[in-house]
């Protein structure tokens, strides 16, 4: 069969591989001029089934209001006149139920969980290699009541049986040994031994090399235009170098993907949140992360890539708007420089900016639509990097006739078929540069 994948971001990248080692005649058509060059470039490198929630959840307004007001605030939201950004928060906030909150997490590991399996098994079968590392996540607690309030954590990571660590002091200094300079700033930690971590960029550009050894041909530098549709089929993709066409298409053009899907009635609440990383040289590996740390109160990731340390955070709703702002740069240095003073120079790091698929329930949109031959791969917020493998596998297995080897029924759009009848994000938001 012929599948036309759209993106090749790490999700659609993924997809082909997994397709073409199905059998498939794949194609990958990408506006950029390679692989992973826009969300997939610069996250904060973090494999992690284990922090695999929604951001929605009980308490989470409060909270939310608390955090824009901090100077490092990790929740920004520009009082846009975008109604899909309000209609969108709306959802958010109609999915921080305990409810609510619980059915979407059941929706999300399983599939967070299965995707690190499916990586796992492809670096021993291909030996892809990616700054890789698998020395769990550590999350870090400045005060008493951060360290008091993860008793619920501990009951959801109990229930889904992750395994867990409440670290002391001397615990999380034994795992992450430059934090003995900054540990007094620290009560104690909650570590999952069982999260990875590595450069989603060289993982994604190394496996488009490898799906091009199967056989998959990929059009980067090709803008696409449209979705034709004839009847309940997709007949055509029009991009600017004409018309593409295949037997089956996979949407995976990340936040663009409500904007190509609209016209051709189908609806999805996936909006833009923007976050920022900086990729920071390393000055002395004995003063810098193991693996991931994560800073609690002002929500930033610190990873260790290879001889690199890359801090990524904050969320901001600011539409499709590409904008780098100082005042995310300087939180992001902040907490690196607090934390692992002597680690790296950030003077010499660079900055970046990537707009995070999120769903308001967290859980990324992946299978079919009302169009016969029309499958999403798109939506996965906060956790693409670590759903990344696991999507591929689905979307080849639902192609190919197979059933996947988890249960996907919560994962396709039909969730939202009454929910989201709403307008969708528009690209000119309007927000000051
Ligand atoms: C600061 C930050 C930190 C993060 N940290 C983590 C983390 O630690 N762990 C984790 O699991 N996830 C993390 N994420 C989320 C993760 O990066 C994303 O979920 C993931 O990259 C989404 O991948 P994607 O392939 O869906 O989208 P993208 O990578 O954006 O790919 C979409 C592709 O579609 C193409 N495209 C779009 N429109 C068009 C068009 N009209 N024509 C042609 N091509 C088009 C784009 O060029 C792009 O290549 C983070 C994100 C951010 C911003």
């Amino acid at each position: 069969m012929k599948v036309l994948v759209l993106g090749s971001g790490v999700i659609g990248v993924s997809t082909a591989y997994y397709l073409a080692r199905s059998g498939h005649e794949v194609e990958v058509c990408d506006r950029q001029p390679g692989p992973a060059l826009e969300t997939s470039f610069g996250n904060a490198g973090e494999v992690s089934p284990g922090y695999s929630a929604p951001w929605a959840g009980p308490g989470v307004p409060l909270k939310a209001i608390k955090w824009m007001l901090m100077t490092h605030s990790p929740l920004v939201i520009w009082p846009l006149l975008d109604p899909a950004m309000w209609r969108w928060g709306a959802m958010m906030l109609a999915n921080c139920t305990e409810r609510a909150y619980a059915l979407n997490k059941s929706r999300m590991v399983p599939i967070a969980e299965y995707s690190r399996d499916c990586l796992k098994a492809l670096r021993a079968e291909t030996g892809i290699a990616y700054d890789d590392r698998a020395q769990g996540t550590l999350q870090l607690f400045r005060t008493q009541a951060q360290m008091d309030g993860i008793a619920k954590d501990v009951e959801v990571l109990q229930q889904y049986k992750v395994p867990f660590e409440v670290l002391d002091r001397e615990g999380f200094v034994k795992v992450e040994p430059a934090l003995r300079l900054t540990q007094e700033k620290f009560v104690g930690a909650l570590r999952l031994p069982g999260d990875e971590t590595g450069d989603c960029f060289l993982f994604t550009k190394r496996l488009a090399e490898m799906a091009q050894q199967l056989g998959v041909r990929f059009h980067y530098g090709t803008e696409i235009l449209g979705l034709e549709k004839e009847g309940q089929r997709i007949s055509g993709v029009r991009t600017a170098g004409g018309t593409k066409r295949a037997d089956r298409y996979v949407m995976a053009m990340g936040s663009f993907s409500p904007l190509l899907l609209k016209p051709l009635g189908i609806d999805v609440p996936v909006y833009p949140v923007k976050g920022y990383s900086i990729t920071v040289p390393i000055t002395d590996a004995a003063c810098a992360p193991e693996s991931t740390i994560m800073d609690e109160t002002h929500k930033v990731a610190v990873t260790r890539l290879g001889d690199r340390i890359r801090v990524g955070g904050t969320a901001e709703l600011a539409g499709y708007s590409n904008a780098l702002r100082p005042a995310r740069r300087s939180t992001l240095e902040h907490v690196v420089t607090d934390l692992f003073p002597r680690g790296g120079d950030v003077s010499k790091a660079s900055f970046w900016c990537g707009l995070r698929p999120m769903t308001p329930d967290g859980t990324p949109i992946v299978g079919p639509t009302p169009i016969d031959n029309l499958m999403l791969a798109t939506g996965h917020g906060t956790l693409g990097w670590t759903m990344a493998a696991g999507t591929g596998r689905i979307i080849a297995d639902l192609v190919s006739g197979r059933e996947p080897e988890i249960d996907t029924a919560g994962l396709s759009m039909a969730r939202y078929r009454k929910a989201w009848r709403g307008p969708q994000p528009s690209l000119a938001p309007g927000v000051p540069a």
